[in-house]
């Protein structure tokens, strides 16, 4: 069908997180998912977007001095306006192959940390308007995550989810299309990463890039203890003594034990969540478990660890990176869930 006759087909969902954005789109799905990074050159004095998404962040780290790749959401809020509403509106543009001027301007659903203040909100709310948007919903993102992970989330019935993003971890026990207790704390895959990179330059004289950090982590990072060293990496960067680069090997077990603290303030605040939850919904939860979402459940071992913590059947979302996403798509396409959206 030509895109002139698919004008509903616009509105959409954006989970716009701490690492990664992504957009659900109206009768299509995810369209897209990239990095949320931005990298701004500054030229005789004047700023502008050299590039944004996957393309900025590859740059990350190895910038010359008059460009800056920005993270604008980094702590799990707007940490710099500007430059986030920039990054929406690429990806707004991007998603609508730069039609949107010739279309009614979408609706706009955005999804908010449970934690985050009016202000912050606002802050989302105008950067999506300036963005382009007609009208902006909000929601929260454990209930997104929630329906996303298919969680009976409309039903009396008490379920929880944790999501473990870049920036933040958000815990929360939902029932009857509410929150009935949420927690964010700022621990996420970010100070993993720093963990990592602390680590090594502390055991190896070694300093590593951001980027190298995470690439550790995706590869042997674990949440449990490995039998023995577990498996074993190369990582490059510069030696801190000789000033020169350097190459060294490093075992699984050395991973697991630079961001154990992090893991374990992970559990801390499920175990907490736990205490703090109704005895009617936390017998729910004994038959419905806990479901882990964002990119953080994918970390090794994470599920089992929890599931050993808690006593309670733990599992990871299928779809984990893109879960929010898609349940903040289904609360703005489906009329059974439009109860959760929220004006802005
Ligand atoms: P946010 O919602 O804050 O944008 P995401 O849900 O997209 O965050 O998750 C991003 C985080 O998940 C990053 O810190 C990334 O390194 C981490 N991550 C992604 N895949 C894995 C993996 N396989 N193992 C461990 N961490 C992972
Ligand atoms: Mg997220």
């Amino acid at each position: 069908m030509p895109r002139f006759f698919k004008l509903s087909s616009h509105d959409m969902a954006i989970d716009l997180g701490t690492a990664n954005t992504v957009v659900y789109l109206r009768d299509e799905g995810i369209v897209l998912n990239e990095p949320s990074v931005v990298a701004i050159e500054t030229l005789n004095g004047v700023k502008r977007v050299r590039a944004v998404g996957s393309d900025a962040k590859l740059m990350m780290g190895k910038t010359p001095d008059h460009i800056q790749a920005i993270r604008p959401l980094r702590d799990g809020v707007i940490a710099d306006v500007d430059v986030a509403e920039q990054m929406i509106k690429h990806f707004i543009n991007k998603v609508h192959d730069g039609a949107t001027r010739f279309l009614r301007r979408p609706e706009i659903v955005i999804c908010v940390p449970s934690g985050s203040t009016t202000v912050e909100r606002r802050a989302i709310r105008d950067a999506a308007s300036n963005a382009g948007a007609s009208r902006v919903l909000l929601i929260e993102e454990p209930m997104a995550a929630a329906i996303g992970a298919g969680l009976p989330v409309t039903e009396p019935v008490g379920a929880m989810v944790v999501d473990i993003g870049g920036g933040t971890t958000e815990v929360a026990v939902l029932s009857l299309r509410g929150l009935a207790y949420s927690n964010s704390v700022r621990m996420g895959g970010d100070k993993m990463d720093e963990a990592i990179s602390s680590f090594i330059r502390r055991k190896h004289n070694l300093m590593i890039g951001e980027a190298t950090a995470e690439r550790i982590k995706h590869a042997i990072g674990s949440a449990v203890m490995p039998a023995g060293d577990g498996d074993k990496l190369r990582v490059k960067g510069r030696d801190l003594v000789a000033g020169v680069p350097r190459e060294i090997g490093i075992t699984a077990t050395e991973i697991a034990e630079a961001i154990a603290e992090c893991v374990s303030q992970i559990v801390g605040t499920v175990r907490m969540a736990l205490e703090h939850t109704p005895p009617e919904l936390a017998a729910d939860i004994v038959d419905q478990g806990i479901v882990l979402t964002g990119g953080g459940a994918l970390l090794q071992g994470i599920d089992i660890l929890l599931g050993q913590a808690t006593g309670l059947p733990t599992v990871v979302a299928d779809d984990a990176l893109i879960c929010v996403a898609q349940g903040a798509g289904k609360a703005l396409a489906d009329p059974l869930y439009r109860g959760v959206l929220m004006q802005a």
